[in-house]
């Protein structure tokens, strides 16, 4: 790698003849339901602005309906007429004056549309939409594929660069091409042949309406994961006939939404998915593009230095930096703020009707909110607590000229994501710490570890502001033997002070009981799990022969602990993890053989165990070990201590409000506070 071009494959412009794409970085369509808020389009041009001034080679907007039929929900915008094409000038003008390009996606969400009537090619329901969907009389897959066509020379004037037709994920299109969606016996089904003819006619039509000078890119299920899906044989035989039919690019997806595999969260190994990708890159020959967990320039090169692809897409990446195609081609990889794959600000807030934005730069799509402007007189600020709420304030107020000093008791940063991070599967989090050290020195945050700082003393240094982030402190349980030397905190075990014994009993099931669950009963330790181990793991069918690329998947391995998990509600275990990925550890326990127990009161703890009471019967639960993961209560001490006198003082994250605390709303809160002071 020389500085000169750090990743000559990823900063490689692309000529497709009739126009050249600056690098081979596409931002991957995401439907962020901006419209949701006000000022829906100077909000997207921000956005979208944004990521063309960060040298993105093509972006991809979130999926446009051909149809109100195809919408993911009844505000999801069609563009079905001249005036919503125009409308969208401002995004096209905003991105072009930042010299980049732009694609409309032609999303039809078929079976899985949040509309009140729902249409598919089978009136075949799915277990993630309660609407059963009526199957689309032969007319009316004419006019829907007229629709896109439509909709494609709308985008053309409204100066959109080119289209992307989703033919992935389980929509509509996908929906058309397998048995498991379509049992039509007319020209749309029957065969395979009759099957793929939707998505055919569709590139087809659009490609002799919109001309040679358009790009039409097309984005094909490259695995489908889900029974009855498309062999690895029949997805290479489709790729073949798209790109006859006129696609200038083949983005490719993973899985339909409603597979039971991971294919995007933070337990899916980096660049999982791409050997399905290098083989249809082999199969055709128009460029094609691998996504889904590639989240650094150094994968992302490597993926195309390998031949695997020759472009690459990232959706959430590109929420989490903007500017992630420019620090690459600047040499400033340590700079980028890295998406860790957790969907909670983007995918798990779009999948319950909400705008998204993202979890580590809380800025995204919100851009016309969260400027940064250059602080009128300086201030000198002391932040106390470097967790997930005072580094974001440290480096907003410090970016807009502030002089910051950020005080911690540890001798590292990042609080609670310290935590976090040694959980396998969260290992992403260690890039969260890494691109706030990188930002401290950047923006020149004084930085004092290993101290506990008093009221006294800052009083004394003469801060203006003081920002108290202080954190929590776990909460302890309230029964009789709490203080049994086998009663230890969720810190002791996570932070590998205390080391647990066989058989463990976790005492609450909120996100860090599951934390805890995972940790003791991981098939490897963090960062190990290769990516075929993780696919063996899934059942996925490697070789793709089966239909929609599954297989069994293996029992289980032995743990090392045999686990127990018990909260004191009846209700299901695990509503509060997130709504994309909280399905994971939820299938993955009981797999592991931990048994969850709602519903109990706990009575004592005493050598044998934990004692309780469960639907009016008396259990013991042996244990040799009983982790607290029973939530936590804030640190306001050094905030008390500083009420009254005379400073201002600011107070943030779990020190202010313990409940329900999680990264997400402590970097939001800080930053906030951060611009503002
Ligand atoms: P939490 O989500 O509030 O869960 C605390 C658990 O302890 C609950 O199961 C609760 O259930 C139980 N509990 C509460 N008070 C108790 C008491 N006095 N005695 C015994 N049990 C008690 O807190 P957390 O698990 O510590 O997580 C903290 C924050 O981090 C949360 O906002 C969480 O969402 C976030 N987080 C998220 C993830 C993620 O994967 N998304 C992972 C880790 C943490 P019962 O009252 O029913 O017993
Ligand atoms: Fe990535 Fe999480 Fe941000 Fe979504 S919210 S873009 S998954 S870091």
């Amino acid at each position: 790698m020389s500085n000169d071009n750090p990743y000559p494959h990823l900063l490689e412009p692309l000529d497709l003849g009739f126009t050249t794409l600056r690098n081979r970085l596409i931002m991957g369509s995401m439907h962020m339901r901006l419209e949701l808020l006000d000022n829906v389009i100077e909000r997207e041009a921000a956005y979208y602005g944004a990521r063309a001034r960060g040298e993105t080679g093509l972006i991809v907007t979130g999926g446009f309906a051909p149809n109100p039929f195809g919408g993911m929900d009844p505000q999801t915008l069609t563009m079905e007429t001249e005036a919503q094409a125009e409308a969208q000038r401002p995004v096209t003008a905003a991105v072009h004056a930042e010299g980049g390009k732009i694609c409309l996606q032609i999303l039809h969400a078929g079976r899985y549309a949040g509309v009140p009537e729902t249409v598919g090619a089978s009136d075949i329901p799915t277990a993630i939409n309660p609407v059963t969907p009526r199957a689309l009389t032969e007319d009316e897959v004419e006019q829907t594929v007229e629709d896109f066509v439509k909709t494609a020379a709308l985008a053309q004037h409204a100066g959109f660069d080119g289209v992307e037709i989703m033919g992935s994920e389980g929509y509509l299109i996908t929906q058309f091409c397998v048995p498991r969606t379509n049992n039509r016996d007319d020209a749309w089904g029957g065969t395979f042949e009759k099957r793929i003819r939707f998505p055919l006619e569709i590139v087809r039509r659009i490609r002799a309406r919109v001309g040679r000078d358009f790009i039409v890119m097309y984005r094909l299920s490259a695995l489908d994961l889900v029974e009855d899906g498309l062999t690895g044989a029949e997805t290479l035989h489709l790729a073949r006939e798209i790109a006859a039919a006129g696609a200038d690019i083949m983005s490719t997806g993973i899985g339909w939404h409603e597979a039971r595999i991971p294919t995007i969260a933070h337990m899916v190994p980096r660049g999982a998915w791409t050997s399905f990708v290098a083989r249809l890159k082999d199969a055709v020959d128009i460029p094609v593009v691998a996504s889904n967990r590639i989240n650094t320039p150094e994968l992302a090169e490597h993926v195309l230095a390998r031949g695997d692809a020759d472009l690459i897409a990232m959706a959430r990446p590109l929420l989490a930096d903007s500017d992630f195609a420019l620090k690459a081609r600047q040499a400033r990889a340590d700079e980028i703020n890295t998406c860790i794959a957790c969907n909670q600000a983007c995918l798990d807030p779009i999948f319950r009707n909400g705008p998204a934005t993202c979890l580590v730069n809380p800025a995204a799509a919100r851009e016309i909110e969260f400027q940064s402007v250059p602080a009128g007189s300086p201030k000198r600020i002391a932040v106390v607590g470097a967790g997930p709420a005072g580094l974001s304030c440290a480096v907003a107020a410090a970016e807009r000229g502030h002089a910051v000093t950020l005080y911690d008791s540890a001798r590292e940063i990042g609080g609670q994501l310290n935590l976090a991070r040694a959980v396998p599967g969260k290992e992403e989090f260690n890039e969260t710490l890494r691109y706030f050290r990188r930002r401290l020195e950047t923006e020149g945050v004084e930085l004092r570890l290993g101290q506990r700082v008093e009221a006294d003393a800052l009083i004394a240094d003469g801060y203006d502001e003081i920002v108290v982030a202080t954190g929590v402190s776990p909460r302890l349980l309230d029964i009789d033997g709490a203080d049994h030397p086998m009663v230890v905190s969720y810190v002791d075990v996570l932070s590998g002070a205390k080391t647990a014994g066989q058989r463990v009993v976790v005492v609450g099931a909120g996100g860090i009981g599951f934390d805890v669950a995972q940790y003791l009963t991981a098939r490897h330790g963090v960062g190990e799990e290769t990516v075929n181990e993780f696919l063996a793991a899934w059942g996925v069918d490697v070789a793709h022969r089966n239909a929609g690329g599954v297989a069994k998947p293996p029992a289980a391995a032995d743990t090392d602990h045999a686990v127990t998990m018990l909260q004191r509600k009846p209700a299901r275990m695990g509503r509060s993890l997130g709504l994309t990925t909280g399905w994971v550890p939820r299938t993955e326990l009981p797999r592991r053989g931990v048994e969850m127990i709602t519903g109990a009161a706990y009575r004592l703890i005493d050598d044998a165990g934990l004692h309780i009471t469960v639907e009016n019967e008396e259990r013991l639960i042996a244990a040799d070990t009983i982790v607290v993961c029973a939530g936590q209560e804030p640190d306001r001490g050094l905030h008390q201590a500083l009420v009254g006198k005379s400073v201002r003082a600011h107070l943030i994250g779990g020190a202010e409000e313990a409940a329900e605390l999680d990264a997400m709303r402590a970097i939001d809160q800080g930053t906030r506070l951060g611009l503002a002071l």
